[in-house]
């Protein structure tokens, strides 16, 4: 037998109605705030996210379903979608430097990750980006949009994360102060981060190599580092939260896993999700759109793994229900001529607007009566040559037992009983 790939996880009903029920939740929460939706590929030129990652982070390094295809052309399964969605906004002149565009993605991400509770191979983000003239007051209001989910369902221990990464300014300072440290400490450092020392410092601050942490946590703080305008930029985020009464706390280890960000970053992180506890994150990005040929302006953007939404929604108990699967007839046809029959009966009672299902393999008519039974149907149907000879339906209501008779000319006599019972209590599918 042939199972799924390692770190995949299916969803089976009734699981895959309330997954798309909860992502409907966070997109009517960004379509409030503005943001439009884009359709992003599965998959792009693999130098879009080699070039915007940077060559130095987890995705890049090792994370990546790289491919090449008939054309001899390198592409990548996409590890996120800020990239893929830059990609799109400056191919299509979406982006004007004087305004602000709004702009909103979700689907399957993909990296080849160590499966582990919490990390997925294949995992589904919803995210929003704002891009364009953008100011401190667009994170905050990232950071409202994807508190209000929270708040709306209800999400338990969830804490806020703030950082500010510096800017093309003050960033070189802080780099250069902790390269330093980290040189004069790197016989305590895992291999990894002594590589990093030299190629990306600052991603030196993102390893969860437990030996590392004690050096991680007396590096320079890049919050002592920060010139005016980041310092500017960091208080009015921070008194912006304070005002909405948004609790955050500031770490200023926080540098997020790609490279790409600048001043603000954050990361909404819940105690009940075990080790793997971050189910949102984002921030800001000055130079990333220009890096993409894109006009030189900054944006801004978050993505929340829905996986990890869905298990703390769960926990809440504000995971949507899932719909009535139940029938409100199913049908089964006796003999050859009986078949044709049903199947426009079938066509004709759906476009009314009832569910109906045919039962068309039975061999027995119990057989037949356990899949209506199992399929939650309130009405059963049984047509043999009788029926089609009277013309004639002779419909059971499975709830009472009764038998009750329609002309199968017109069919409305049945579609406005059935319709005037639906609303009644419905036997529930038996799972
Ligand atoms: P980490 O440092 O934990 O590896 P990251 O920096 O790689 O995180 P992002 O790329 O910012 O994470 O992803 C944003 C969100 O998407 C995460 O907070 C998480 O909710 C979700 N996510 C990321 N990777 C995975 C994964 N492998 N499985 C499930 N969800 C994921
Ligand atoms: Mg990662």
């Amino acid at each position: 037998m042939i199972h799924a790939p390692r770190g995949i996880k299916d969803r089976i009903p009734p699981e895959e109605d309330r997954f798309l029920a909860l992502l409907s939740v966070a997109e009517e929460h960004l379509q409030k705030a503005g943001f439009k939706k884009v359709g992003l590929p599965i998959f792009e030129l693999s130098a879009l996210f080699t070039r915007s990652i940077g060559l130095e982070t987890d995705i890049v390094e090792k994370e990546m379903y790289l491919f090449e295809d008939k054309g001899g052309e390198r592409f990548a399964l996409r590890p996120e979608g800020t990239a893929s969605l830059l990609r799109l906004a400056i191919q299509h002149h979406l982006i004007e430097p004087a305004r602000i565009t709004r702009l909103s993605y979700q689907g399957p991400m993909f990296r080849h990750e160590r499966p582990q509770a919490g990390r997925l191979r294949q995992f589904h983000q919803i995210g929003a980006e704002i891009l364009g003239a953008i100011t401190p007051q667009d994170n905050i209001d990232l950071l409202v949009v994807i508190d209000s989910i929270s708040q709306k369902l209800n999400l338990p221990g969830t804490t806020l994360f703030i950082n500010n990464m510096g800017c093309a300014r003050c960033r070189p300072v802080f780099r250069e102060a902790l390269v330093e440290y980290l040189e004069a400490h790197q016989s305590g450092l895992c291999v990894t981060c002594q590589k990093r020392t030299a190629t990306n410092p600052l991603r030196v601050l993102d390893c969860k190599v437990p030996d590392c942490q004690p050096i991680i946590e007396k590096a320079p703080s890049i919050i002592d580092f920060l010139c005016e305008t980041s310092r500017i930029h960091h208080e009015t985020v921070c008194s912006g939260l304070r005002n909405l009464s948004i609790p955050f706390t500031v770490n200023p280890r926080l540098v997020r896993g790609l490279d790409y960000y600048t001043e603000t970053t954050f990361e909404f992180v819940s105690d009940a999700l075990g080790s793997q506890s971050t189910w949102a994150a984002g921030g800001q990005y000055d130079g990333l759109i220009g890096q993409l040929e894109g006009p030189d302006v900054p944006g801004a953007g978050f993505a929340i793994g829905m996986e990890r939404l869905s298990l703390l929604a769960e926990k809440a108990g504000t995971l949507p229900l899932p719909p009535d699967y139940s029938q409100d007839i199913s049908i089964i046809p006796l003999g050859d001529l009986a078949v044709p029959l049903a199947q426009s009966l079938l066509r004709d009672l759906r476009s009314a607007g009832l569910s109906a299902t045919g039962i068309f393999g039975a061999t027995k008519i119990k057989q037949g009566f356990k899949q209506a039974e199992r399929d939650g149907s309130r009405f059963l149907l049984i047509i043999g040559e009788d029926e089609i000879a009277k013309k004639e339906l002779v419909v059971k209501d499975l709830l009472t037992s009764e038998q009750i008779p329609f002309p199968l000319f017109p069919l409305t006599s049945l579609i406005d009983h059935i319709r005037s019972v639906r609303d009644l209590k419905k036997v529930s599918p038996i799972s």
